[in-house]
């Protein structure tokens, strides 16, 4: 079971688990978080893998200064004004990730934006002191409510992390505005803590709510998943032109034919293959195949997710799939 502890005395073992690639359950002002260092994939892995996530959603980068955070992303003029307003606090702000921030691809699920939050307290020290981003969902299971107390989130994920830092009930309760700005244009992706009213005083510029601004957030849109190349999978055999991407110790017939191999986790590990997972599809679409066939992933733990994201990349071109997701 995990370890509860007041968050005055929780500093050290915090620091000692993130440095070592473990996830810890952090208070913040909206809902409790589930942390991990966001330049670690595994780390990144361990949080969906303790949360039961089926699938693989961009995750919100948590940062400790405005330095950190330029260093991540791209400030346009209104974000950092929105920023100078309301950091730290319960607002997130979807932004262009810069070039070599040492974000790992699993964070933003592979996408060329990020969303970046700066929250208070205790949260805010320990990212300091880390001196890395951390990547933080909230820290209940897939499928139950955010947990707003340490003992909620004990109960919840007690048996699969080592450490719940107590900070008593999280001050703001819900998750943070996520707000994005497009053409000097300033859209709402998920209402929370932070309300529209207080971020149009600010901005002087109407935030805008469409309708179903949800199915089309990154993570709900098949074609963020989809590399140039078809993607053919539970490859049992490597045809002509193809590339593979390939698990565990044993090859597809006719691998020696492909134009490029990369595997996921030769060990057949779930962990590191979907650490590896945007990346190497990434890598593998760059030699030209027409065609990544896969092979067969298991679906038992982060494999649900895995799988979930090489449909979505299989899946025909150009659309949000029928139901949003
Ligand atoms: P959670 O971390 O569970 O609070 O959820 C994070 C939210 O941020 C989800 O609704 C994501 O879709 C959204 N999000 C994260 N990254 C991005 C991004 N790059 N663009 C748009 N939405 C994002
Ligand atoms: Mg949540």
């Amino acid at each position: 079971m995990a370890e509860v502890k007041p968050a005055a005395q929780a500093l050290e073992s915090a620091l000692a688990l993130l440095a070592a690639g473990a996830v810890v359950a952090i208070p913040t002002e909206t809902v409790y978080g589930l942390a991990g260092d966001a330049t670690n994939g595994e780390a990144v892995a361990r949080i969906f893998e303790a949360k039961g996530r089926p699938r693989f959603n961009p995750l919100i980068a948590h940062v400790a200064s405005m330095a950190m955070a330029e260093g991540i992303a791209d400030f346009d003029p209104l974000s950092r004004l929105l920023a100078g307003k309301f950091w730290p606090g319960p607002l997130t702000l979807v932004l262009p990730l810069r070039a070599g921030a040492g974000i790992h691809p699993l964070v933003t699920a592979g996408l060329d934006t990020i969303a970046l939050r700066m929250p208070r307290g205790f949260a805010s020290g320990l990212i300091a002191a880390l001196g890395r981003p951390l990547a933080a969902p909230s820290a209940n299971r897939s499928g139950r409510v955010s947990a707003t107390t340490a003992a909620a989130v004990a109960e919840d994920l007690g048996d699969r992390i080592r450490l719940v830092v107590d900070g008593g009930p999280a001050p703001v309760g819900v998750e943070s505005t996520i707000v994005k700005v497009e053409d000097g244009r300033l859209r709402l992706l998920r209402p929370g803590g932070l309300t529209a009213g207080e971020i149009e005083a600010a901005a002087g510029i109407a935030v805008e709510r469409q309708a179903g601004a949800a199915i089309e957030a990154p993570g709900m849109m098949l074609s963020h998943y989809a590399p140039g190349a078809a993607v053919r999978l539970d490859a049992t055999d490597v045809r002509g032109g193809e590339a593979l991407l390939a698990f565990g110790p044993r090859r597809a017939g006719g691998s020696e034919g492909a134009v490029a191999i990369k595997n996921l986790s030769a060990r057949g590990d779930l962990r590191e293959a979907a650490a590896n997972l945007f990346s190497f599809l990434k890598d593998l679409d760059r030699h030209g195949a027409d065609t990544i066939a896969v092979e067969p992933i298991p679906f038992d733990g982060l494999g649900e997710a895995i799988n979930d994201r090489l449909k979505r990349a299989a899946a025909p071109r150009d659309g949000a799939d029928a139901n949003g997701n």
